[in-house]
Protein backbone atom coordinates (compact mmCIF):
# COMPACT_ATOMS: atom_id res chain seq x y z
CA UNK A 1 0.00 0.00 0.00
CA UNK A 2 0.99 3.65 -0.50
CA UNK A 3 -0.19 6.70 0.92
CA UNK A 4 0.33 9.76 -1.69
CA UNK A 5 0.53 12.98 0.22
CA UNK A 6 -1.20 16.10 -1.06
CA UNK A 7 0.88 18.73 -2.56
CA UNK A 8 0.80 21.37 0.71
CA UNK A 9 1.75 18.36 3.51
CA UNK A 10 3.62 19.29 6.18
CA UNK A 11 6.14 17.82 8.09
CA UNK A 12 3.98 17.10 11.07
CA UNK A 13 1.28 15.40 8.88
CA UNK A 14 3.83 13.35 7.61
CA UNK A 15 4.87 12.47 11.00
CA UNK A 16 1.32 11.67 12.01
CA UNK A 17 0.75 9.04 8.76
CA UNK A 18 4.37 7.64 10.07
CA UNK A 19 3.75 7.26 13.19
CA UNK A 20 0.10 5.42 12.62
CA UNK A 21 1.47 3.37 9.96
CA UNK A 22 3.90 1.74 12.59
CA UNK A 23 1.46 1.80 15.26
CA UNK A 24 -0.03 -1.00 13.11
CA UNK A 25 3.18 -2.74 13.09
CA UNK A 26 4.48 -1.97 9.56
CA UNK A 27 7.71 -0.51 8.33
CA UNK A 28 7.72 2.62 5.87
CA UNK A 29 9.59 4.28 3.66
CA UNK A 30 9.43 7.78 2.13
CA UNK A 31 10.18 8.94 -1.45
CA UNK A 32 10.24 12.33 -1.64
CA UNK A 33 8.99 12.72 -5.49
CA UNK A 34 9.04 16.05 -7.21
CA UNK A 35 5.61 16.30 -7.35
CA UNK A 36 4.25 14.37 -4.20
CA UNK A 37 5.92 12.71 -0.74
CA UNK A 38 4.93 9.30 -1.01
CA UNK A 39 4.60 7.07 2.48
CA UNK A 40 4.79 3.01 1.68
CA UNK A 41 3.62 0.83 4.08
CA UNK A 42 5.89 -2.26 4.24
CA UNK A 43 4.72 -5.67 5.49
CA UNK A 44 3.34 -9.36 4.50
CA UNK A 45 -0.13 -8.54 5.55
CA UNK A 46 -0.99 -4.72 4.63
CA UNK A 47 -3.77 -6.33 2.35
CA UNK A 48 -5.55 -6.49 5.73
CA UNK A 49 -5.91 -2.60 6.49
CA UNK A 50 -8.26 -1.01 5.37
CA UNK A 51 -7.39 1.99 2.91
CA UNK A 52 -9.61 4.56 4.65
CA UNK A 53 -7.37 4.01 8.24
CA UNK A 54 -5.11 6.48 6.04
CA UNK A 55 -7.14 8.21 4.03
CA UNK A 56 -8.81 10.04 7.44
CA UNK A 57 -5.68 11.58 8.11
CA UNK A 58 -4.88 15.42 6.77
CA UNK A 59 -2.86 16.13 3.92
CA UNK A 60 -3.41 12.30 2.57
CA UNK A 61 -4.17 12.53 -1.02
CA UNK A 62 -4.90 9.51 -1.85
CA UNK A 63 -4.22 6.00 -0.15
CA UNK A 64 -3.52 3.14 -3.39
CA UNK A 65 -3.06 -0.83 -3.04
CA UNK A 66 -0.20 -1.75 -5.32
CA UNK A 67 -0.83 -5.05 -7.73
CA UNK A 68 2.62 -5.34 -8.36
CA UNK A 69 4.85 -7.57 -5.76
CA UNK A 70 7.26 -5.44 -5.45
CA UNK A 71 6.63 -1.91 -4.38
CA UNK A 72 9.62 0.35 -3.59
CA UNK A 73 11.07 -0.93 -6.99
CA UNK A 74 7.51 0.10 -8.66
CA UNK A 75 6.87 3.19 -10.40
CA UNK A 76 3.78 3.66 -7.93
CA UNK A 77 6.77 4.81 -5.24
CA UNK A 78 8.75 6.58 -7.47
CA UNK A 79 7.47 8.16 -10.41
CA UNK A 80 10.38 9.99 -11.87
CA UNK A 81 13.78 7.90 -12.69
CA UNK A 82 16.23 6.84 -10.05
CA UNK A 83 19.73 8.05 -10.82
CA UNK A 84 22.32 6.15 -9.17
CA UNK A 85 25.24 8.59 -8.63
CA UNK A 86 28.53 7.13 -7.54
CA UNK A 87 31.54 8.98 -7.72
CA UNK A 88 30.55 11.51 -9.85
CA UNK A 89 29.22 9.15 -12.17
CA UNK A 90 25.36 9.50 -12.97
CA UNK A 91 24.08 5.83 -13.95
CA UNK A 92 20.33 6.28 -15.44
CA UNK A 93 20.78 9.83 -16.76
CA UNK A 94 21.01 11.03 -20.24
CA UNK A 95 24.75 10.11 -20.61
CA UNK A 96 25.48 5.86 -20.84
CA UNK A 97 27.82 4.05 -18.60
CA UNK A 98 30.30 1.75 -20.28
CA UNK A 99 31.97 -0.51 -17.65
CA UNK A 100 34.28 -3.03 -19.20
CA UNK A 101 37.23 -5.49 -17.94
CA UNK A 102 38.22 -8.91 -17.81
CA UNK A 103 35.28 -12.02 -16.68
CA UNK A 104 38.14 -12.74 -13.99
CA UNK A 105 41.23 -10.69 -12.43
CA UNK A 106 43.71 -13.22 -13.43
CA UNK A 107 47.25 -10.37 -12.78
CA UNK A 108 47.84 -7.45 -12.22
CA UNK A 109 49.42 -6.93 -15.91
CA UNK A 110 46.51 -8.19 -17.50
CA UNK A 111 43.75 -5.99 -15.65
CA UNK A 112 45.86 -3.02 -16.04
CA UNK A 113 45.86 -3.48 -19.96
CA UNK A 114 42.14 -4.04 -19.94
CA UNK A 115 41.91 -0.90 -17.69
CA UNK A 116 43.84 1.64 -20.01
CA UNK A 117 42.32 0.43 -23.13
CA UNK A 118 38.61 0.98 -21.19
CA UNK A 119 39.29 4.30 -20.55
CA UNK A 120 40.55 5.33 -23.93
CA UNK A 121 37.43 4.66 -25.06
CA UNK A 122 34.96 5.96 -22.39
CA UNK A 123 34.28 3.65 -19.94
CA UNK A 124 33.56 4.96 -16.54
CA UNK A 125 33.69 1.53 -14.68
CA UNK A 126 36.20 -1.67 -14.61
CA UNK A 127 34.73 -5.00 -13.90
CA UNK A 128 36.08 -7.54 -13.24
CA UNK A 129 35.70 -10.43 -10.98
CA UNK A 130 38.20 -11.54 -8.30
CA UNK A 131 35.27 -14.10 -6.53
CA UNK A 132 33.51 -15.88 -9.65
CA UNK A 133 30.11 -17.83 -9.63
CA UNK A 134 30.99 -20.28 -12.67
CA UNK A 135 28.73 -22.97 -14.31
CA UNK A 136 31.05 -25.64 -13.14
CA UNK A 137 31.74 -25.68 -9.76
CA UNK A 138 35.16 -26.98 -11.01
CA UNK A 139 36.28 -24.00 -12.90
CA UNK A 140 38.42 -21.53 -11.53
CA UNK A 141 36.72 -19.23 -9.25
CA UNK A 142 38.55 -15.91 -8.84
CA UNK A 143 41.82 -14.28 -7.10
CA UNK A 144 39.73 -13.41 -3.86
CA UNK A 145 41.15 -10.67 -2.21
CA UNK A 146 44.30 -10.81 -4.15
CA UNK A 147 42.38 -9.90 -6.96
CA UNK A 148 40.45 -6.91 -5.46
CA UNK A 149 43.69 -5.55 -4.24
CA UNK A 150 44.97 -5.40 -8.17
CA UNK A 151 41.33 -3.46 -9.18
CA UNK A 152 42.34 -0.98 -6.20
CA UNK A 153 45.21 -0.68 -7.98
CA UNK A 154 43.82 -0.06 -11.50
CA UNK A 155 41.18 2.71 -10.08
CA UNK A 156 44.20 4.63 -8.19
CA UNK A 157 46.33 4.74 -11.80
CA UNK A 158 43.21 4.96 -14.26
CA UNK A 159 40.19 7.14 -11.83
CA UNK A 160 38.14 4.09 -13.31
CA UNK A 161 35.20 3.23 -10.11
CA UNK A 162 35.26 -0.74 -9.90
CA UNK A 163 32.28 -2.82 -10.26
CA UNK A 164 33.20 -6.33 -8.98
CA UNK A 165 30.72 -9.44 -7.92
CA UNK A 166 29.81 -10.73 -4.29
CA UNK A 167 29.25 -14.49 -3.96
CA UNK A 168 28.62 -14.79 -0.03
CA UNK A 169 27.21 -12.65 3.09
CA UNK A 170 30.15 -13.53 4.81
CA UNK A 171 32.54 -11.83 2.04
CA UNK A 172 30.38 -8.51 1.27
CA UNK A 173 32.42 -6.06 3.97
CA UNK A 174 35.66 -7.14 2.46
CA UNK A 175 34.16 -6.84 -0.96
CA UNK A 176 33.06 -3.33 -0.31
CA UNK A 177 36.01 -2.07 0.91
CA UNK A 178 37.31 -2.24 -2.74
CA UNK A 179 34.22 -2.03 -4.93
CA UNK A 180 32.31 1.24 -5.83
CA UNK A 181 29.54 -1.07 -7.15
CA UNK A 182 28.52 -4.43 -6.14
CA UNK A 183 27.67 -6.95 -8.53
CA UNK A 184 24.74 -9.96 -7.52
CA UNK A 185 25.26 -12.66 -10.11
CA UNK A 186 22.41 -14.17 -12.21
CA UNK A 187 23.28 -17.14 -10.47
CA UNK A 188 22.50 -15.64 -7.15
CA UNK A 189 19.75 -13.66 -7.44
CA UNK A 190 17.54 -15.40 -5.39
CA UNK A 191 20.44 -15.91 -2.14
CA UNK A 192 17.73 -13.54 -0.28
CA UNK A 193 20.82 -13.52 2.43
CA UNK A 194 23.30 -12.48 0.02
CA UNK A 195 20.87 -9.59 -0.63
CA UNK A 196 20.06 -8.47 2.84
CA UNK A 197 24.11 -8.68 3.57
CA UNK A 198 24.28 -6.00 0.31
CA UNK A 199 21.46 -4.35 1.35
CA UNK A 200 23.23 -3.30 4.58
CA UNK A 201 26.61 -1.79 3.31
CA UNK A 202 26.20 1.73 1.57
CA UNK A 203 27.38 0.80 -2.35
CA UNK A 204 25.03 0.90 -5.06
CA UNK A 205 24.11 -2.97 -6.39
CA UNK A 206 24.35 -4.25 -9.57
CA UNK A 207 21.28 -7.19 -9.86
CA UNK A 208 21.87 -9.39 -12.28
CA UNK A 209 18.62 -10.97 -13.73
CA UNK A 210 18.85 -14.87 -12.56
CA UNK A 211 19.58 -17.36 -15.83
CA UNK A 212 15.41 -18.84 -15.32
CA UNK A 213 14.04 -15.64 -13.65
CA UNK A 214 10.70 -13.62 -14.31
CA UNK A 215 11.36 -9.71 -14.17
CA UNK A 216 8.60 -9.92 -11.18
CA UNK A 217 10.84 -12.09 -9.77
CA UNK A 218 14.02 -10.17 -10.87
CA UNK A 219 11.67 -6.40 -9.42
CA UNK A 220 11.11 -8.47 -6.22
CA UNK A 221 14.72 -9.30 -5.52
CA UNK A 222 15.29 -5.59 -5.98
CA UNK A 223 12.45 -4.46 -3.81
CA UNK A 224 14.19 -6.74 -1.40
CA UNK A 225 17.69 -5.06 -1.32
CA UNK A 226 15.55 -1.69 -1.43
CA UNK A 227 13.59 -2.15 1.50
CA UNK A 228 17.16 -3.13 3.57
CA UNK A 229 19.10 -0.29 2.45
CA UNK A 230 16.42 2.76 2.07
CA UNK A 231 17.95 4.08 -0.84
CA UNK A 232 16.94 3.79 -4.41
CA UNK A 233 20.46 2.35 -5.69
CA UNK A 234 20.06 -0.51 -6.94
CA UNK A 235 20.62 -1.15 -10.75
CA UNK A 236 19.22 -3.84 -12.77
CA UNK A 237 21.42 -5.79 -15.42
CA UNK A 238 19.92 -7.95 -18.32
CA UNK A 239 22.21 -10.39 -19.46
CA UNK A 240 20.49 -13.24 -21.12
CA UNK A 241 17.78 -16.02 -20.47
CA UNK A 242 17.99 -19.97 -20.46
CA UNK A 243 15.65 -20.75 -23.11
CA UNK A 244 15.21 -23.83 -25.58
CA UNK A 245 17.32 -22.49 -27.81
CA UNK A 246 21.02 -23.01 -27.84
CA UNK A 247 22.66 -21.34 -30.23
CA UNK A 248 23.81 -18.21 -28.10
CA UNK A 249 24.90 -19.07 -24.77
CA UNK A 250 21.83 -16.87 -23.28
CA UNK A 251 18.71 -15.54 -25.02
CA UNK A 252 19.48 -12.38 -25.38
CA UNK A 253 16.58 -10.70 -23.24
CA UNK A 254 16.86 -7.05 -24.87
CA UNK A 255 13.06 -6.76 -25.01
CA UNK A 256 13.03 -6.54 -21.18
CA UNK A 257 13.94 -2.66 -21.69
CA UNK A 258 11.23 -1.04 -22.40
CA UNK A 259 9.08 -3.61 -20.62
CA UNK A 260 11.14 -2.69 -17.34
CA UNK A 261 10.97 1.03 -18.03
CA UNK A 262 7.06 0.64 -18.00
CA UNK A 263 7.52 -0.97 -14.47
CA UNK A 264 10.20 0.16 -12.98
CA UNK A 265 12.72 3.24 -11.92
CA UNK A 266 15.30 2.05 -11.76
CA UNK A 267 18.52 1.87 -14.35
CA UNK A 268 18.64 -0.69 -16.28
CA UNK A 269 22.55 -1.69 -17.47
CA UNK A 270 22.66 -4.10 -20.53
CA UNK A 271 25.56 -7.07 -20.50
CA UNK A 272 25.71 -8.92 -24.05
CA UNK A 273 28.60 -10.58 -23.22
CA UNK A 274 26.99 -13.18 -21.62
CA UNK A 275 24.33 -13.51 -23.45
CA UNK A 276 26.25 -14.09 -26.66
CA UNK A 277 28.86 -16.46 -25.41
CA UNK A 278 30.69 -15.67 -28.81
CA UNK A 279 32.38 -12.14 -29.60
CA UNK A 280 31.36 -11.83 -33.19
CA UNK A 281 27.86 -11.05 -32.02
CA UNK A 282 28.64 -8.79 -29.02
CA UNK A 283 28.76 -5.50 -30.88
CA UNK A 284 25.19 -6.47 -32.61
CA UNK A 285 23.60 -7.06 -28.87
CA UNK A 286 25.25 -3.98 -27.51
CA UNK A 287 23.84 -2.21 -30.56
CA UNK A 288 20.50 -3.28 -30.07
CA UNK A 289 20.40 -2.03 -26.03
CA UNK A 290 21.50 1.25 -26.96
CA UNK A 291 18.83 1.37 -29.66
CA UNK A 292 16.35 0.66 -26.84
CA UNK A 293 16.97 2.81 -24.10
CA UNK A 294 19.58 0.95 -22.02
CA UNK A 295 21.20 2.84 -19.58
CA UNK A 296 24.81 1.61 -20.12
CA UNK A 297 26.62 -1.64 -21.05
CA UNK A 298 28.65 -4.28 -19.84
CA UNK A 299 31.69 -5.75 -22.05
CA UNK A 300 33.58 -8.39 -21.45
CA UNK A 301 37.64 -7.61 -22.65
CA UNK A 302 40.94 -9.12 -22.54
CA UNK A 303 44.72 -8.73 -23.74
CA UNK A 304 44.45 -11.82 -25.39
CA UNK A 305 40.92 -13.74 -25.17
CA UNK A 306 42.35 -17.45 -26.72
CA UNK A 307 44.03 -17.40 -23.47
CA UNK A 308 41.48 -16.08 -21.21
CA UNK A 309 41.02 -18.05 -17.91
CA UNK A 310 37.05 -17.34 -18.02
CA UNK A 311 34.56 -16.46 -21.08
CA UNK A 312 37.34 -15.96 -23.41
CA UNK A 313 34.85 -16.80 -26.34
CA UNK A 314 32.62 -13.84 -25.58
CA UNK A 315 35.57 -11.22 -24.69
CA UNK A 316 36.28 -8.86 -26.71
CA UNK A 317 39.98 -8.08 -28.33
CA UNK A 318 40.94 -4.23 -27.40
CA UNK A 319 40.68 -3.35 -31.46
CA UNK A 320 37.03 -4.95 -31.47
CA UNK A 321 36.19 -3.05 -28.18
CA UNK A 322 37.13 0.45 -29.67
CA UNK A 323 35.21 -0.58 -33.03
CA UNK A 324 32.65 -1.29 -30.61
CA UNK A 325 32.47 1.58 -28.70
CA UNK A 326 32.84 3.94 -31.63
CA UNK A 327 29.29 2.35 -33.62
CA UNK A 328 27.34 2.66 -30.04
CA UNK A 329 28.01 6.17 -30.01
CA UNK A 330 26.61 6.34 -33.66
CA UNK A 331 23.37 4.84 -31.97
CA UNK A 332 23.48 6.52 -28.94
CA UNK A 333 23.83 9.79 -30.59
CA UNK A 334 20.41 8.93 -33.03
CA UNK A 335 18.60 8.10 -29.71
CA UNK A 336 19.35 11.57 -28.42
CA UNK A 337 22.23 9.62 -25.60
CA UNK A 338 25.61 10.33 -25.16
CA UNK A 339 28.62 8.19 -24.40
C1 LIG B 1 30.04 -12.24 -14.83
O1 LIG B 1 29.54 -11.10 -14.78
O2 LIG B 1 31.22 -12.45 -15.16
C2 LIG B 1 29.14 -13.36 -14.57
C3 LIG B 1 29.53 -14.48 -14.01
O3 LIG B 1 27.91 -13.08 -15.02
P1 LIG B 1 26.49 -13.77 -14.76
O4 LIG B 1 26.27 -13.74 -13.30
O5 LIG B 1 25.56 -12.88 -15.52
O6 LIG B 1 26.57 -15.15 -15.34
MN1 LIG C 1 32.08 -13.58 -17.37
Amino acid sequence: MIIEMKKTVDGKEIQAVIAKVESLGFEVQINNGKEHVVIAVLGSDTGDVDTQVFEAFSGVEQVLRIQNPFKLASLDFKKDPTIVKVGGIEIGGNELVIMAGPCSVESEEQLLACAKIAKANGAKFLRGGAFKPRSSPFAFQGLGEDGLKILAKAREKTGLLVVTEVVSPEEVKLVANYADILQIGARNMQNYRLLEAVSKVKRPILLKRGLSATIEEWLMAADYILRGNGEPNVILCHRGIRTFDSSTRFTYDVGVIPVLKRLTHLPIISDPSHAAGKFYYVADFAKMAVAGGTDGLIMEIHPDPQNAISDGAQSLTFSDFSRTMKEIKNIAKAVGRKI
